[in-house]
């Protein structure tokens, strides 16, 4: 048993039985055992890839695709090139590469990271040397200028919470401790009319955090102008239990080794939508292969290929293939934009 499980069922036989966010964010964020704080996630020596460790092209088309929207939207200056949740700086470091060459971006761009981990602010910082970046602790701390952002698989390690309909109308699903250790027990009965009906056995799951992070920077995009890109895996509108614990590259128990693996759930990008329609406008949710493609993968791809030989060669086509087949990532992740109301869209969303 790891200590973060240890402390955690000490926690709910003194206090009662946990939400399912609380669970999360303890295991996630605990300050001194959480996963995010002790952990470098990232990787084949981490515990999962992410797809701006598979190839340096999805960073590419990400940042000419921010690019080109800072082009459409009349070359603000300054403006704020922000990345929520940037793991290793992977994504932001080939994002710079790919705009080198955008005449004014570099210079009217105030590169900002929103990192909840000091270990991998650090890594952050170390993959960046050369540039000039600044770190904040959530959305809020943005400054109030255009804002181009991105987040690459950070909704889904925020926690959520779960609803189960049953013959009392919706329960919430309850982490609690028997016997020192940990299992899942039904809650008090929540007021149905919050979530509507559902067949017997529904599960639901909502993530707060998301809907309010999503709301302060479609506030920003709104008001200050600019875009956010969102890709994460998920759907438009989702019910069942998707909340899993990766270690190693495997699926393990979600309720075992508390901050050994990192615990995700996939992303309802509805609510995103709902979440940021009142202050921006929102793209249609778009396949991440088809996305890559419209960009113009294929064509980077062949490009970098005739530099390549060997083993390098069938990695580089592998990866193309992982980023954009439907059968591998190019369909279970999704991705959505956000603009101010009546801009014109980012290349390769759907509208
Ligand atoms: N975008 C990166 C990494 C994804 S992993 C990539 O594509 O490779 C998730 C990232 O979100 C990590 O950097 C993690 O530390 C960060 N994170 C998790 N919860 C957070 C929170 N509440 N606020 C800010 N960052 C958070």
């Amino acid at each position: 048993m790891t200590q973060l499980t240890d402390i955690i069922v000490k926690q709910i036989e003194r206090s009662g039985p946990i939400t399912v966010a609380e669970y999360m964010a303890q295991c996630l964020l605990h300050p001194e055992h959480g996963y995010y704080t002790t952990h470098q996630p990232l990787g084949a020596k981490g515990d999962f890839i992410t797809a701006p460790e598979i190839s340096q092209m999805f960073g590419e088309m990400i940042g000419l695709c921010l690019a080109q929207t800072w082009m459409d939207q009349g070359m603000p200056n300054p403006f704020t090139l922000a990345e929520i949740g940037p793991g290793r700086g992977t994504l932001m470091s080939d994002i710079l590469c790919a705009t080198k060459s955008v005449s004014g971006f570099h210079d009217a761009a105030h590169v900002v990271l929103v990192e909840a981990s000091p270990r991998l602010q650090q890594e952050q910082a170390d993959t960046l040397t050369g540039y000039n970046v600044d770190w904040v602790a959530d959305v809020t701390q943005l400054p109030a200028h255009p804002l181009f952002l991105v987040a690459n698989e950070f909704f889904d390690c925020l926690p959520i919470q779960q609803f189960i309909r049953t013959d009392n109308g919706w329960q919430e699903q309850m982490v609690a401790a028997e016997n020192g250790k940990l299992g899942v027990m039904l809650g008090a009965q929540k007021p149905i009319e919050i979530y509507g009906d559902a067949p017997l056995r529904t599960i639901l799951e909502i993530c707060p955090s998301a809907n309010a992070i999503v709301a302060d920077i479609a506030q920003m995009v709104g008001s200050y102008g600019g875009a956010a890109l969102i890709i994460d895996y998920g759907d438009w509108d989702l019910t069942g239990d998707t909340l899993q614990a990766v270690c190693n590259h495997q699926k393990v128990d979600a309720l075992e080794n508390c901050g050994a693996s990192d615990l995700t759930a996939h992303v309802n990008f509805k609510a995103i939508a709902t979440a940021a329609a009142p202050f921006a406008q929102v793209s249609g949710l778009t396949d991440q292969g088809v996305l890559l493609e419209r960009l113009g993968i294929t064509q980077r791809a062949q490009s970098l290929a005739a530099q390549l030989q060997g083993d390098a060669l069938e990695n580089h086509i592998t990866a193309h293939r992982r980023l954009t087949h439907p059968e591998e990532m190019g369909h279970l992740f999704k991705t959505i934009a956000l603009t101010p109301k009546g801009a014109i869209h980012p290349a390769g969303f759907d509208i």
